[in-house]
């Protein structure tokens, strides 16, 4: 057992050793700047989760959230009327929650933002009046742009496009996940805005709606944010734009409202994912850059390898040329040591011939780096490279 034990942890030890980042996983190529695994991307910022909603009580946003109304008096303050911004907005805050008071007009955030995840509860007035588009409207408009429908169809059918959960005019929600009347509803939105260049579409835009937990727009694109009667086409969006919230006449209720801001698009300027050549070059640069400004501040063989790990995304004379000289003093020293004494130095070595195995394999060295050859002719003769049964 105790055996066992002692291999089931070496095996740990060796795999955190290897999982390092460095020389471990593919590297990169011409539209992936980073290595598969690669330990030199930025680790993902720390967010503290929120809580959720029951129907008595709005949850807590998470902790990266920008909240747009939190159920205080003075969260109004963070909204102005849509038609005359100088004025302060007619709806009401009362008991908590923002209230759609008809015939004030649409309100909208101060704050102009573009692709988010947004969160917004809302409910449906008890006293129920009107029918179809009647009954508990209003909307949400991402940028002031595209509405996603606030609609009471709670037992009252609309045109499909125009309930609840649909991109208004442009597409139905899958299914109808609504409560009742008075009860809390939530719309979890994850917002692309629709991007041009030169004119040209080079991305539609996409919203992916969910309503009570269940989803109802998968990625769906914004063909120009839809509108009443008319097929909308395919249009640019500003940078940015304000949240609105439609008054339709029907005095809607509305609680916890937040979002998060979303990394921009490779298209956009970002570098999450689908990156051009051009933009995968310019990151494979910057990443050679840090690292090579790592290594000079640093000793021995941690700089050798972070010098040699540099041209894993950028070929680099300088580092180069300085990797290889110390590769090559490392492996003359380590030849120079009697074999008997070698096996205090086969982590050390191990490690260092893990890198120039890799560096090899990919081509990221020239034919002239002996050191690779020559440090893994000493693993060899060692049969440090034969795997323990
Ligand atoms: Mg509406």
């Amino acid at each position: 057992m105790r055996a066992l034990l002692t291999t089931a942890f070496t095996l740990l030890i060796s795999s955190f050793a290897l999982a390092d980042g460095a020389f471990y996983g593919d590297p990169p190529d011409a539209t992936h700047p980073w290595a598969i695994h690669d330990m030199n991307r930025a680790q993902p910022a720390v967010v503290t989760p929120g809580t959720f909603s029951s129907n008595e009580q709005p949850g807590k946003p998470p902790s990266d959230a920008v909240v747009l109304f939190g159920g205080q008096d003075s969260d109004l303050s963070k909204w102005e009327a849509d038609k005359n911004p100088a004025e302060p907005t007619k709806w009401v805050v009362k008991d908590g929650l923002l209230q759609c008071v008809p015939g004030s007009g649409y309100v909208r955030t101060k704050e102009q933002f573009s692709d988010c995840q947004l969160h917004v509860e809302w409910s449906e007035p008890t006293d129920i009046s009107g029918s179809s588009q009647g009954r508990g409207n209003s909307g949400i408009f991402l940028m002031g742009q595209v509405e996603v429908q606030v609609l009471d169809n709670y037992n009252n059918p609309t045109y499909p496009d125009g309930a609840a959960g649909s991109v208004y005019g442009v597409n139905p929600p899958m299914v109808n996940p609504l409560r009742k009347p008075g009860e809390w509803q939530s719309y979890d939105i994850v917002f692309r805005r629709p991007i041009f260049k030169d004119g040209q579409e080079v991305d539609p835009g996409y919203l992916t709606v969910i309503i009570n937990g269940v989803l109802v727009q998968d990625h769906t694109p914004i063909e120009g944010g839809g509108g009443h009667k008319a097929r909308s086409k395919p249009r640019a969006f500003p940078d940015q734009g304000p949240l609105k919230l439609q008054d339709h006449g029907n005095p809607v209720r509305f609680r916890n409202i937040w979002y998060r801001p979303l990394p921009k698009r490779a298209i956009d300027g970002g570098d999450t994912s689908h990156m051009s050549e051009a933009q995968t070059a310019a990151k494979r640069a910057e990443i050679a850059k840090s690292i090579r400004d790592d290594a000079a501040d640093k000793q021995g063989n941690d700089k050798m390898l972070r010098l040699l790990e540099s041209l894993v995304y950028e070929p680099n004379a300088e580092a180069l040329s300085q990797g290889t000289a110390m590769a090559e003093k490392f492996v003359a020293e380590m030849k120079a040591v009697p074999a008997d004494k070698l096996e205090s130095k086969k982590g050390e070595i191990l490690h260092v011939n893990g890198a120039f195995q890799y560096l090899t394999k990919f081509k990221l060295v020239p034919e002239t780096f002996t050191a690779a050859s020559e440090l893994n002719a000493i693993v060899k003769a060692q049969e440090w490279d034969k795997k323990k049964k």
